[in-house]
């Protein structure tokens, strides 16, 4: 599979490039630009080569039509500013303001198109309608580049049948993010630990099947724990249950002390009555995980945990970490998200964390993301990898014209 280059000279060519630029918004005020810093390297090195330049791209879950609430509007002057040179702006993805200004850029300018997702035809189903969104798409440029990793697992026309109409290649990211993915799945140099939280164990039970097949040692932490603590037979009060996955965590307790894989629950649990919300003070407190008590539940992993996990972590030569310890958002309940990230930070091999909660506890927590071997920028994409998935914008491009 090959990169820019494979292009050829892009000296005047219109080249098509999808970001991930999918950022968190507060109104219009982007609360955490990782996204848009990881895009830049691809787009200037297509810019530098003299390639005029439009970056097609979404934000959030508008439902295939315009929603001034999900413009790129401010994404593109974000862009700007951290490219250090002028971005245009369409005010549509394939319309006539795209058109036009695709048609203005000069070698080595820049463009972002309007949230791709406001075109029905972006993610149906249906593969005419998917198909002929493509053509419009792929009409504005003469090559196509795929960079947005968060979005390589899924079939949709700026991702997948775009490519199969122009020329295409790889961006930088993601063939960073796969070369990464590749040392956690194919040979990891050992010892190997995984650690998992967030919200649920039903959104993570792929990666925990293949990934207790490859890996030392699993460090059980988050919302997901409690499954895991009931499994064993423990009280878990009020918190978060899924009552139709005690069998697959049974399951995966026995499997892995048949294989000699190592699972580490936390042995404390920071609690609280009530889940945490803006009318009202956490009150943390912090209980062995075999007795939280009934009127309460469970949010972060309490300090004993944090640094039994850290201690499990200090000599690993590779380290995969996807899902917060706790409701990280909350201080209150942000320590063991702290201890692991931490942790992460001082293992000898590589660290690599992956999904975009645990991306943005890291910066929110104020590491310094250099620290870290590699942050992946797509969750479900790098989930997928890990579960051994065929992700369709990486297949697809093999298949380029
Ligand atoms: P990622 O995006 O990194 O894959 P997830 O989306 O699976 O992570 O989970 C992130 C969410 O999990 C966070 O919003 C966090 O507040 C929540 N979470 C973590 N621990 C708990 C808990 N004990 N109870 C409820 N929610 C939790
Ligand atoms: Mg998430």
């Amino acid at each position: 599979m090959s990169g820019i280059e494979s292009l050829g000279d892009l000296r005047g060519k219109r080249v098509l490039v999808r970001s991930d630029l999918n950022v968190p918004l507060d109104g219009t005020t982007i609360t955490d630009d990782g996204r848009i810093r990881a895009s830049i390297p691809t787009i200037r090195a297509l810019a530098d080569a003299g390639a005029r330049v439009a970056v097609t791209a979404h934000l959030g879950r508008p439902k295939g039509a315009p929603d001034p609430a999900y413009s790129l509007a401010p994404v593109a002057a974000r862009l700007g500013e951290l490219l250090g040179r002028p971005v245009a702006f369409a005010t549509d993805t394939v319309g006539e303001s795209a058109r036009t200004t695709v048609a203005g850029l000069a070698d080595g300018e820049v463009a972002v198109l309007e949230n791709v997702r406001f075109n029905p035809g972006e993610t149906s189903k249906d593969d005419a309608v998917r198909g002929a969104f493509a053509d419009e798409l792929a009409g504005l440029a003469d090559a196509f580049v795929s960079d947005g990793f968060g979005v390589v697992h899924r079939k949709q026309a700026s991702v997948y049948d775009v490519a199969l109409r122009l020329p295409s290649a790889m961006g930088g990211l993601v063939a960073k993010e796969i070369g990464v993915l590749r040392r956690l799945t194919v040979d990891p140099e050992r010892p190997y630990a995984v650690v998992l939280g967030g919200s649920k164990v039903s959104d993570k039970l792929g990666v925990i099947d293949n990934l207790l097949g490859k890996a030392d040692r699993l460090l059980i932490g988050g919302g997901m724990v409690f499954t895991f603590l009931a499994a064993q037979g423990h009280e878990v009060g009020k918190s978060l249950l899924e009552e139709d996955q005690l069998d697959t965590c049974r399951g995966y307790l026995s499997r892995a002390a048949e294989s000699g894989v190592q699972i580490l629950l936390p042995t404390d649990i920071v609690v609280d009555t009530e889940f945490p919300s803006a009318v009202r003070e956490p009150q943390p407190q912090v209980v062995p995980a075999s007795a939280i008590p009934a009127d309460s539940l469970g949010l972060d992993i309490g300090p004993e945990s944090g640094a039994a996990f850290a201690a499990a972590l200090a000599d690993a030569q590779t380290v995969f970490w996807n899902g917060p310890m706790g409701v990280f958002e909350v201080d209150a309940f942000a320590e063991g998200t702290r201890a692991v990230a931490q942790a992460l930070t001082e293992v000898p091999g590589l660290s690599v964390v992956g999904g975009g909660d645990s991306a943005a506890a890291v910066r929110k927590l104020g590491f310094d993301e250099g620290a870290f071997g590699h942050i992946s920028t797509g969750g479900g994409a790098s989930l997928e990898f890990l579960e051994g998935k065929e992700l369709p914008g990486i297949a697809v491009l093999e298949r380029t014209p």
